[in-house]
């Protein structure tokens, strides 16, 4: 399946590419249409969020960082290779999805657009610590960037075999969620909670983990005239298949668990295709 989305518009997304690699690598080509599950993978496709791994992310060897200027040179980055041309479509859809829906509701002015790194050769230094590929896409609301090393696609096209694009960008749409979560102030109010009541920390965890998800479904129900009837199904697929009951097969108690259960995910994408982000927001209504 295929969405499709306008190409970007040059000078409206913010994008660049940290670490060793430059212009971020990566094949070009698609993943057809099909299942999408591989369990561990999954799980890292949903990213370990910094504030969940804060120190996770800290005690990153130093050894795999990589330094040097990011690249911003926003054609040869988005058009690296297809997986980056398709990553800056999604951002500048994403961007112009949500600065629409903040207008809507009379808060313009409180949207800021994020940044999207597609860092390449392996480590990063982020405005949360260092980073390496193998955490996963992740968002870092201190620089308010997502970070994407674009060997990932790569992964998940020979690991999973298949996905379908809609499943990437999901996987874009929800990080861009966490950053919906940072600019709206939610993920600060959730942090205070989680300091506030650390046997709760987890429990908090998984309602932001749910709402990012709900959001990706907010974008996708918004553009929904750019889809085909199965991309919905691959969403649905990823979001099942990435539950924490599935992957970890019963072994970690419900307490445990950070980003929900495969219902759980599926049933808040389901929430967010319905279109309305405010139904997103009754999800982390804690008080
Ligand atoms: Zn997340």
């Amino acid at each position: 399946m295929r969405m499709r989305l306008n190409p970007f518009n040059t000078g409206n997304i913010n994008v660049r590419s940290s670490g060793g690699g430059g212009v971020p690598g990566g094949k070009a080509g698609g993943l057809g249409c099909g299942t999408i599950v591989i369990a561990a993978l999954g799980y890292f496709v949903f990213g370990l969020d910094p504030m969940q791994t804060a120190g996770m992310v800290e005690s990153v060897q130093q050894g795999q960082q990589q330094s040097g200027p990011a690249n911003t040179d926003e054609q040869a980055i988005c058009t690296s290779s297809a997986y980056a041309r398709e990553a800056c479509n999604g951002l500048d859809s994403l961007n112009q999805t949500w600065a629409a829906t903040f207008e809507q509701q009379g808060f313009g002015d409180q949207f800021q657009q994020p940044t999207l790194d597609l860092y390449g050769g392996g480590g990063v230094n982020t405005g949360c610590g260092a980073g390496n590929s193998s955490m996963g896409p992740f968002y870092c609301p201190a620089d308010q960037t997502i970070y994407i090393d674009t060997s990932f696609y790569d992964t998940l096209e020979r690991q999973l075999g298949a996905g379908g694009d809609f499943a990437r960008y999901y996987v874009l749409a929800h990080e861009y969620g966490h950053h919906i979560q940072t600019i709206t102030g939610i993920s600060q109010q959730i942090r205070s909670a989680q300091q506030q009541n650390p046997s709760r920390r987890n429990q908090l965890q998984v309602l932001m983990e749910l709402q990012a998800d709900c959001y990706a479904g907010v974008w996708a129900g918004k553009n929904r005239n750019l889809i085909e009837p199965g991309d919905i199904e691959e969403g649905m697929n990823a979001a099942a298949a990435i539950g924490d009951d599935r992957l970890t097969g019963g072994r970690v108690s419900k307490e445990n668990f950070t980003h929900g259960t495969s219902q759980q995910r599926s049933q808040a994408l389901r929430l967010g295709l319905q279109g309305d982000d405010r139904a997103c927001d009754r999800i982390t209504n804690i008080g």
